[in-house]
C-alpha cells in the first residue's frame, strides 16, 4: 500500500508543521484496521499560529484582481486532475471508500469546484444605483479569516468546496478536516502552494471537536463553515453566534425520496442504490427514506434485491469492488445498532443486517420493508447502508409524511408525470430536490439544507454570497441640506 504518512501533522503559511505535543491522531485503513499513518492534534500554539498565518495574508490576497487570484485556483483545479490516481488512493485509504469511487468522485469534484470559482473569481462584483443626481454603489468584499471544518466522508471534497468560494472572494482560511480523515486536505494545501497560492491563504490544522471549537471562537475569525452533524451544528453555530460570526451549516439529513406507480422501476431503484449504498451509505443527502406507491412495492423490492447482487465487496483499492467498509469501528458499532433496532421494532429484514465476516468494518447493504414514519430507523439519521422502504397511496400523503421531519437536507422524486415531478419538488422543504436521479451535485447548483439540516449555500452563485459581503457607498453630488 502507497505510503500515507504526511511530511508532518499540519500546514500552515504555505509549508508543513508538526508539534509532537499535541494528541495523537491515528490514521487507520478501514478496510483492514490496519494503522496506516499517525498525526498530531494541533496544540494551541499551532492554532494560534495557522491564524496568525491566515491573518498577515488576507489582505494582500483580498487586494489582487479577481483574475488572479482565480488563476491560482484553476491551476490546482488542473493539478488535482493531473494527480487524480494518487489523490484517489489516498482518498480511498483515508476513507475506506472504494477506488472505483474515488477515482470519479473526489479529487475529481474537487477540481470542478476549484476550476468553476476560479472561473467567476474575476466577476464578483457589486452594482451601481442612480438616486436622482447621487448615486451609490455597492462593492462585494471578502470577510477575512474563515474557518472550514469538514466531516469525515468526502475529505477531499469538502475541503474544496469551501476553499473554492472562500479564496476566490479573497478570503483566507484555516481548515480543520475530520480527525478520522486527516489526509486529504494535506494534499489540497499542498496543491494550492504549487498552483501560486501565497503562504498563509489556505492553512490545514488537525485536531478534535476541542481543536475545532478553539478555531470558531478565535477573535481573528469571520466566518465558520462546518460540514457535520446536527448537534455538532447547534454547537458551532451558537458559538460563533457569540462573536456574531457569519456561518455555513453543512448538516445531517433523514431525506426522503417518493417513487409513483407510474415511475420508471429501474430509475428509482437506480436512484435508490445511489441514494442509500454509494460510500457504503455514508453521504448527508442520502434518501434513506424510499417512499414506494403500495401499487409497485413488491416489484420495486424485487428489482432492488436483484441489482444487489451486483455488489462487489472487498478491498477498496481494487478498482473491481465497489463496496466498501464503514469509515470506523464506533461507526460500524452504531450502525449495527441501528438495524438491532429495526428489527426489534418489526421492520421486515429484506435483505443484509449483518456485520460482513472479514476483517476490517464492513456491513451489508441492508434493506428494511414494511417501516413505518414512527420507527427509529426511519427517523434517525444512520450514515451508512441501511435503506428503509415505507408504502404509500397518494401524493398528498406522500408529500405529508416526507415533510414529516425536523431535517430538510434533500428529497427526491421519481415518476413519468413531469406536472406532478415539479408540484412535488416545490412541496418538499428540503434545500437541495432532484426529479427523476439522485445525489447529483454538480458545483453549478447550490446544495444545502432547510430547517434542521443546515444554513446557506455550497457551490452555485449562492456561494458566492456566503464567502462575502456587501458594502454600501452612497455618493452625494450636490450640497447638503441640513434643518439646522
Ligand atoms: P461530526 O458532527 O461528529 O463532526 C464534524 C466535524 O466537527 C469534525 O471535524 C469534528 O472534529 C468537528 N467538531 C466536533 N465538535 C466540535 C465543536 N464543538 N466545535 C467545532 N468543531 C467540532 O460529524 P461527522 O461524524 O464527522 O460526519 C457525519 C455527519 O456529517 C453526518 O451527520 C452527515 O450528515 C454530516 N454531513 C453533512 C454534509 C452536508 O453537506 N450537509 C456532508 C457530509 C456530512
Amino acid at each position: 500500500m502507497r505510503n500515507v504518512q504526511p511530511e508532518a501533522s499540519h500546514y500552515i503559511g504555505g509549508a508543513y508543521v508538526e508539534d509532537a505535543a499535541g494528541d495523537a491522531i491515528d490514521v487507520t485503513y478501514a478496510a483492514t484496521g490496519e494503522q496506516v499513518a499517525t498525526l498530531h492534534a494541533a496544540t494551541p500554539a499551532v492554532v494560534d499560529r495557522a491564524l496568525a498565518a491566515a491573518e498577515a495574508a488576507r489582505r494582500d490576497w483580498a487586494a489582487l484582481p479577481g483574475v488572479e487570484r482565480g488563476r491560482v485556483l484553476r491551476r490546482a483545479a488542473d493539478l488535482l486532475r493531473e494527480r487524480n490516481r494518487e489523490l484517489s488512493e489516498i482518498e480511498t485509504i483515508d476513507t475506506g471508500k472504494p477506488l472505483q469511487e474515488t477515482l470519479v468522485a473526489d479529487a475529481a469534484s474537487a477540481a470542478d469546484a476549484l476550476e468553476w470559482f476560479g472561473g467567476i473569481a474575476a466577476t464578483v462584483r457589486g452594482e451601481h444605483l442612480q438616486l436622482g443626481a447621487d448615486w451609490a454603489y455597492t462593492i462585494r468584499e471578502p470577510l477575512g479569516v474563515c474557518v472550514g471544518i469538514g466531516a469525515w466522508n468526502y475529505p477531499t471534497q469538502i475541503a474544496a468546496w469551501k476553499a473554492a468560494p472562500a479564496l476566490a472572494c479573497g478570503n483566507t482560511m484555516v481548515f480543520k478536516p475530520s480527525e478520522e480523515t486527516p489526509l486529504c486536505a494535506l494534499k489540497l494545501a499542498e496543491i494550492l502552494t504549487e498552483a501560486g497560492a501565497p503562504p498563509g491563504v489556505f492553512n490545514v490544522v488537525q485536531g478534535r471537536g476541542d481543536v475545532g471549537a478553539a478555531l470558531v471562537t478565535d477573535p481573528r475569525v469571520a466566518k465558520v463553515s462546518l460540514t457535520g452533524s446536527v448537534p455538532t451544528g447547534r454547537k458551532v453555530y451558537a458559538a460563533a453566534a457569540e462573536g456574531m460570526r457569519h456561518v455555513t451549516m453543512e448538516l445531517g439529513g433523514k431525506s426522503p425520496m417518493l417513487v409513483f406507480d407510474d415511475a420508471d422501476i429501474d430509475a428509482a431503484v437506480g436512484g435508490a442504490i445511489l441514494g442509500n449504498f454509494y460510500s457504503s451509505g455514508q453521504i448527508c443527502s442520502n434518501g434513506t427514506r424510499v417512499f414506494v406507491q403500495s401499487g409497485i412495492r413488491d416489484a420495486f423490492l424485487d428489482r432492488l434485491s436483484e441489482r444487489l447482487k451486483g455488489v462487489v465487496m472487498g478491498d477498496p483499492l481494487d478498482e473491481a469492488v465497489n463496496f466498501g467498509p464503514l469509515v470506523s469501528e464506533a461507526q460500524l458499532t452504531k450502525v449495527l445498532g441501528h438495524i438491532r433496532d429495526g428489527v426489534a421494532e418489526g421492520a421486515t429484514l429484506v435483505t443484509g443486517g449483518n456485520r460482513v465476516d472479514r476483517d476490517g468494518w464492513y456491513v451489508e447493504p441492508t434493506v428494511f420493508a414494511d417501516v413505518t414514519d414512527d420507527m427509529s430507523i426511519a427517523r434517525q439519521e444512520i450514515f451508512g447502508p441501511v435503506a428503509s422502504i415505507l408504502t404509500f397511496e397518494d401524493e398528498a400523503e406522500a408529500i405529508a409524511r416526507a415533510n414529516a421531519t425536523s431535517f430538510g437536507l434533500a428529497a427526491g422524486v421519481f415518476t413519468a408525470d413531469l406536472a406532478r415531478g415539479h408540484r412535488v419538488a416545490a412541496a418538499f422543504e428540503a434545500g437541495t430536490c432532484w426529479i427523476n436521479t439522485y445525489n447529483l451535485t454538480p458545483v453549478e447548483i447550490g446544495f444545502g439544507g432547510a430547517k434542521q439540516s443546515g444554513i446557506g449555500r455550497e457551490n452555485g452563485l449562492g456561494a458566492i454570497e456566503h464567502f462575502s459581503q456587501l458594502k454600501t457607498v452612497y455618493v452625494g453630488m450636490g450640497g447638503v441640506d441640513a434643518p439646522y
